[in-house]
């Protein structure tokens, strides 16, 4: 299974399409743009009739793994099918042929989208205000995080250090560090939830805020949410909610209703949005009331005068601590996430998470007869495994299991994440399998314990039935080379 590249399949002459001659002369452009800005000589494209191009990249999308061809359970990610209506949608021509610079008169259905999506997301977190701009979850962090900061100096107080627990993603700690904070971490306990006596000797006159995820990245609601709600405010901290797990609480409980100051969403996650390769992401970010004056601009506002609405984007915001994204945010992906949850509506939004946690707990109840669960149950939406039986008994690791799983036909889940559990492989199976696909998946990880025990070279050697087999992670890490052939 080889595919050459697009520049190896071209041959001087061929071409998809002939463009009728411009009629537009060519003289005057040339003497419009400095001589510096013109092309000296044409482009160096591939020259391939239109039937190659499209086999060629079917050829290379059929080598690739995605969410319309089997399960992805990848665990903290939330891989959920993304229905099609979403991208019939923002395909509409009214999306996307505006444009951001267009009078706002011009565009209010696309600011009245965006307005009643980020109520909706509002009304599911029980925040304030909600701000659509962040590009990403971890964008979304760094946009809570300069809030909190400027929070703190509007009060003339500069807090320096954020607490993070040690279970948390690694873009807490990173987006923390961007915005010059000094780290703190906070551990875990034997139930795999935030050691309070461990954080209450970490809280500090200096600690502007504490990032907490919940569910936490084990899959565990933290329990003793409103003692650390007390604990982080009473000391005039803030906190400071990951809601990329979000999946697991839509319509049964919001961060709101805890304490929580500052939420991020990730719209690519719980609001099916596809992720990186399928576009763009969107990192929502709601917060309480007293920060909401520093929400980024512009903000969206609507305004009723003389039994009218309009929608406008307000620039006058003196406290804001400014634009996060050139315009406003990627519009495409608010269009799949509004499409989403109308289509879901309040009833919907509530079994999506139900399912996404009894889906969860189904598929660890069947894989519990040959793997180690070194947090105890229940989970929410995801849970976190342990390779280590099979480590020790047969010396074969996580990676091993991980790349076996892929000739069964099915994505990895993470693995080696979060970092305090050892060999972990995470699961987060979503609401939107089949009992049929969940057993499919427990039955091939089943399958893989066995050959594990009784044939180890299997699954050391796996991949086998992919188009790539096994890599060497360590060479292709130590050696990044990002050009296949010729460089
Ligand atoms: C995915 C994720 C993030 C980061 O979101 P990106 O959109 O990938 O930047 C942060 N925290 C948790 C718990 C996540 O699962």
């Amino acid at each position: 299974m080889k595919e050459k590249l697009i520049f190896d399949l071209s041959r001087e002459g061929r071409r998809g399409i002939r463009f009728g001659t411009s009629d537009i002369p060519s003289g005057p452009v040339e003497q419009l743009l400095p001589k510096r800005f013109l092309r000296q000589k044409p482009a160096d494209l591939p020259e391939i009739p239109e039937s190659e191009v499209v086999r060629h990249f079917i050829r290379l999308s059929n080598f690739n793994y995605h969410v319309d061809k089997n399960m992805y359970p990848l665990g903290s990610c939330t891989m959920k099918y993304n229905p099609k209506i979403n991208d019939y949608t923002s395909d509409l021509p009214g999306f996307t042929s505006v444009h951001p610079l267009q009078p706002a008169f011009t565009a209010q259905g696309s600011l009245r989208l965006m307005y009643e999506l980020s109520e909706m997301l509002r009304e599911i977190a029980g925040m304030a205000a909600v701000t659509l701009q962040p590009a990403a979850g971890a964008h979304g962090e760094l946009t809570g995080i300069l809030l909190i900061k400027k929070f703190h100096e509007s009060r003339n107080s500069n807090r320096n250090k954020l607490l993070v627990v040690d279970s948390a993603h690694g873009t807490n700690p990173a987006s923390a560090a961007i915005a010059n904070y000094e780290i703190v971490s906070v551990k875990s306990n034997a139930e795999g939830r935030t050691d309070i006596e461990d954080l209450k000797t970490k809280i500090t006159p200096d600690v502007a805020a504490l990032m907490l995820t919940n569910p936490n990245t084990l899959g565990l609601f933290e329990k003793e949410i409103l003692t650390i709600e007390k604990l982080i405010h009473e000391n005039g901290s803030l906190l400071y909610m990951d809601g990329a797990n979000m999946n697991a609480l839509m319509g049964i409980t919001k961060p709101g209703d805890m304490g929580f100051d500052i939420v991020h969403y990730n719209l690519h996650k719980t609001f099916s949005a596809p992720h990186g390769g399928g576009g763009p992401g969107s990192g929502p970010v709601g917060v309480c009331q007293k920060l909401v004056p520093f929400l980024p601009v512009p903000v969206i506002e609507k305004i009723e005068e003389n039994g009218n609405v309009r929608y406008s984007m307000s620039m006058d915001k003196p406290e804001s601590i400014g634009r996060m994204m050139n315009f406003y945010g990627n519009f495409a992906v608010l269009v799949r996430a509004y499409t989403y949850t109308r289509m879901l509506g309040p009833e919907g939004a509530r079994r999506v998470s139900e399912n996404a946690i009894i889906n969860a707990n189904y598929l660890l109840s069947r894989l519990l007869e040959r793997f180690e669960l070194p947090y105890p149950k229940p989970v929410m939406h995801e849970f976190c495994l342990s390779g280590d039986r099979q480590k020790k008994q047969h010396n074969v690791r996580t990676l091993d299991i991980a790349k076996r799983l892929l000739d069964y036909g099915f994505h990895a889940p993470t693995i080696y994440f979060p970092l305090i559990v050892s060999e972990a492989l995470m699961v987060e199976p979503t609401e939107t399998e089949t009992i049929e696909t969940l057993d499919a998946f427990a039955d091939a990880l089943l399958a893989i314990a066995d050959e594990a025990a009784n044939n180890p070279e299997l699954v050391l050697e796996a991949p086998v039935s992919t188009p790539v087999k096994r890599l060497d992670e360590a060479h292709a890490s130590r050696k990044l080379n990002v050009c296949f052939f010729g460089c």
